[in-house]
């Protein structure tokens, strides 16, 4: 008899982490593993804003998906998932189609720019690899054509952020410490380039605790951030945001959105019931009323019952899915009751730069400055030793913690 099929469409955290467990979890006499990707390499989706500030050298953040899950054990397919058709059990890829026994989708997020005149076509947005290497690229570009213009135009060495959530703060933090290295390169004077965040909410971070947001707003204006607080972007043009209700223009020569993220558009071409860009799924992790489907990672909307909202999209929470939806799978192969999700909060940490960070950690214990930064280099880490083990750790992990 044939073995069954278990289809993994993505490999980020949620993923990647889904078909190591079922490595580790199913015999191979079991069931047949299949891991598609877009790429034949797995990314840190949490260090892409160091790669889009040129702090970090992409191929650090980039893994062979070979290097992780063994090929002789998955079938690996580097190709682009285009639908999923539930009906037929079968997934439509950009250069061939693959049929399926079990599925899980974690295919990740796309942008949200909830519609907003002009910023699809004229922002970058911190999405993938070679997206944020453009960003890095186009930064880099903008000193140095400066540098050697005739006549200089100071508006090209400002950078714009647009929206002041965890994304774009950990961006910016980036960004006040490669800026200088930047005028150092192409000698220009700092004072020249600008880093301007703007968020439309009354504070940057909103919801998060206000000592930490306070703390963070301080170290970032103490390296020549500026934050724009309550100011509501409302068009995108090519070198400029329009902001408030004055119509404020702000111009600068590198414009990034970082103003919201939503799920794949696979979900809804597939025809599966949206709310707000993603799947609400049942607390197994499986699709409403799909037996055989699970929806994971960014891609799902997990209710937190206590406080009747879903938890927000987190790798920390996509790595948890990937453990519940991994024995979910094994107990339906063998009959055997399937498990509720139940999310572990290890609390959130922030990078403001290589140096410095703030977060909360253990039961809602505040950490700051060094102390901080040590604990999310230390996160990240864990973050590859899941993946990985130690062996990555040791290849691409961040060792200086200090
Ligand atoms: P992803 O990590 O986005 O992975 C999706 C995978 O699917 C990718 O490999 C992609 O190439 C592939 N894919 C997408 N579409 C297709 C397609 N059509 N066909 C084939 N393959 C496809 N969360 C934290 O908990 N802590 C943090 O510190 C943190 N920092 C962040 C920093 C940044 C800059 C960003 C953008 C997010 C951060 N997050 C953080 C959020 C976190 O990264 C996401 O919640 C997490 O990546 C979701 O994991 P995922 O596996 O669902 O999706
Ligand atoms: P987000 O939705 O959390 O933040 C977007 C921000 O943009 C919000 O503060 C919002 O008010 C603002 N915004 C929206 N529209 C705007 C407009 N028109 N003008 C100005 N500002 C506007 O998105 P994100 O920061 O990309 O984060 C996505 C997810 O990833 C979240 O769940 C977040 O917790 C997670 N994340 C976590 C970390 C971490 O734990 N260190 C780091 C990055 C991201």
């Amino acid at each position: 008899m044939a073995k069954p099929k278990i289809v993994v469409l993505g490999a980020g955290y949620a993923g990647l982490m889904t078909t190591r467990r079922l490595t580790q979890k199913l015999g191979p006499e079991e069931a047949e593993i299949v891991l598609v990707n877009k790429h034949n390499y797995h990314y840190e989706t949490t260090w892409l804003h160091e790669v889009a500030a040129g702090t970090r050298n992409q191929n650090q953040a980039r893994t062979m998906i070979s290097d992780v899950i063994n090929p002789n054990r998955v079938s690996l397919i580097y190709d682009e998932v285009v639908e999923v058709k539930k009906e037929e059990n079968r997934v439509v890829l950009k250069n061939s189609d693959i049929t399926y026994d079990y599925l899980v989708i974690s295919l990740g997020f796309e942008t949200n720019t909830f519609g907003i005149k002009g910023m699809e076509k004229n922002a970058f947005s911190i999405t993938d690899i070679n997206a944020s290497r453009m960003i890095r690229e186009h930064i880099e570009y903008q000193f140095a054509k400066y540098s050697t213009a005739a006549k200089k135009n100071d508006d090209d060495l400002t950078i714009l952020v647009g929206g002041g959530g965890f994304t774009g703060i950990e961006f910016v933090g980036e960004l006040a410490e490669k800026v200088p290295e930047l005028c150092k390169k192409y000698d220009i004077d700092r004072s020249k380039a600008r880093i301007i965040n703007v968020e439309a909410a009354p504070r940057i971070l909103p919801g998060f605790n206000e000592d930490l947001v306070a703390y963070a707003k301080k170290s970032l204006q103490d390296r020549g951030v500026e934050i724009r607080e309550g100011a509501k972007i409302s068009e995108c043009k090519k070198s400029s945001f329009v902001i408030g209700d004055e119509g404020e223009e702000i111009k600068a020569g590198t414009i990034v959105w970082t103003g919201g993220v939503t799920g794949s558009s696979v979900l809804s071409k597939s025809g599966f019931e949206i709310t707000k860009g993603k799947v609400t799924v049942d607390s197994d992790l499986r699709a409403p009323d799909e037996e055989n489907i699970f929806i994971i990672g960014d891609c799902a909307w997990v209710m937190n019952k206590e406080e009747g909202r879903p938890f927000p999209p987190t790798a920390q929470a996509a790595i948890q899915h990937a453990d519940t939806c991994s024995s979910n799978l094994k107990a339906l192969l063998q009959n055997g009751p399937l498990e509720e999700f139940v999310f572990d909060n290890k609390g959130t940490v922030a990078s403001l730069g290589s140096k410095d960070a703030m977060g909360t950690v253990f039961d809602d214990h505040l950490l700051y400055g060094k102390q901080a930064s040590a604990m999310k280099k230390v996160i990240d880490n864990r973050s590859l030793f899941l993946l990985g083990g130690p062996k990555l750790v040791l290849k691409k992990g961040k060792m200086r913690l200090l």
